[in-house]
């Protein structure tokens, strides 16, 4: 069984960069207080909490002077906030989140009603709705009332940075298919993270050419789940685990080739241990296999004398 890891995978650098920063903090400082969850992966907060970085949900748990925003970015106001309160703030936000709130920012500016194609719940697209001066929603369906959109008047349209871009294009395609006639202008800034489609593509390169995919990363990490997601679209075996201990023998019963992949929160030791477990797996079931070989042709070969059926060398010898 051949174990091939996916070309591009785990952290991104927005998250890789945002955890040394968290990790410099502490170091400095003792510890740091982050608003929210630096990665969507437990084992990894664990990890950064014992190094003394603690997340917060708001800024009145905050213990000390300063605050870190994580990767994900958060709204203009709790910039604001912040400076009321008399934070410090530590900004880990990614520079392609940014370039995403610049771009709602600048469409929200411009008269434009902004469209984010992305869950509405996840921290960096409620924080992009932040820029929007209120005139922007999120969504992952293009179903709107045509009233209300005839008030928007003009319409622009971005996407949360990790989304799928077949879907991406969907909405964009449903949306002018159905509001063309009833807006004056639909603009259309494609803000997927160039990391994230290497990530998804590599993703799917793979899945094409195993027989099973494993997909490494937090449960509650979107990424990780669109990869599985993406991956069992290709048609393939997926399976979407935490951790190596996961892995279950039955899955890998006559596969030649198992893939691994990994969501931008999933880190590099992770990875490689669930790739050492795999080959591990691999050893054992490759031995056991060679094992119940011979079991099996010493048995043959033992049942077969007894039967009156001697092998060629018994045969030879009888005849002197
Ligand atoms: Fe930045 Fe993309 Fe990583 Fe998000 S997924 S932190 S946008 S590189």
């Amino acid at each position: 069984m051949q174990i091939i890891k996916a070309e591009d995978l785990g952290f991104c650098f927005g998250v890789r960069h945002a955890i040394k920063t968290a990790e410099q903090m502490a170091r400095q400082y003792g510890k740091v207080d982050t608003l929210g969850d630096l990665v969507h992966n437990t084992q990894v907060v664990q990890r950064l909490e014992q190094q003394g970085v603690r997340i917060v949900d708001t800024f009145d748990d905050v213990d000390g002077a300063k605050v870190m925003f994580t990767a994900h970015g958060v709204g203009e106001k709790v910039y604001d906030e912040a400076r009321a309160r008399g934070l410090q703030t530590i900004d880990a936000t990614c520079p392609l989140v940014r370039n995403v709130q610049q771009a709602v920012r600048d469409l929200a500016n411009h008269g434009f009603f902004v469209l984010v194609f992305g869950d509405k719940d996840h921290v960096e697209v409620r924080g992009v709705l932040g820029w929007a001066n209120g005139q922007a929603l999120a969504a992952t369906e293009a179903r709107f009332d045509a009233m209300t959109v005839r008030r928007w008047n003009k319409v622009g349209i971005v996407s949360q940075t990790t989304q799928d871009p077949r879907r991406f294009t969907q909405f964009v395609n449903s949306f002018i298919s159905q509001y063309n006639d009833d807006v004056q202008e639909i603009r259309v800034i494609n803000t997927i993270c160039l990391p994230t489609r290497r990530q998804k593509q590599s993703a799917i390169d793979l899945a094409r050419r195993v027989d099973l995919m494993i997909v490494v990363g937090g449960r509650h990490s979107a990424n990780t789940r669109h990869l599985a997601e993406i991956c069992q679209e290709v048609g393939v075996e997926t399976h979407h685990i935490e951790r190596p201990e996961e892995i279950q023998v039955s899955w890998l019963r006559g596969r030649e080739r198992v893939g691994v992949t990994a969501g931008s929160s999933t880190p590099d030791d992770i990875i490689d241990r669930v790739v050492g477990h795999l080959e591990e797996m691999a050893r054992r079931a490759e031995s056991q296999d060679m094992a119940a070989h011979r079991h099996e042709a010493a048995f043959s070969a033992t049942s077969g004398a007894r039967d009156g059926y001697p092998d060629t060398a018994s045969t030879a010898g009888g005849s002197r």
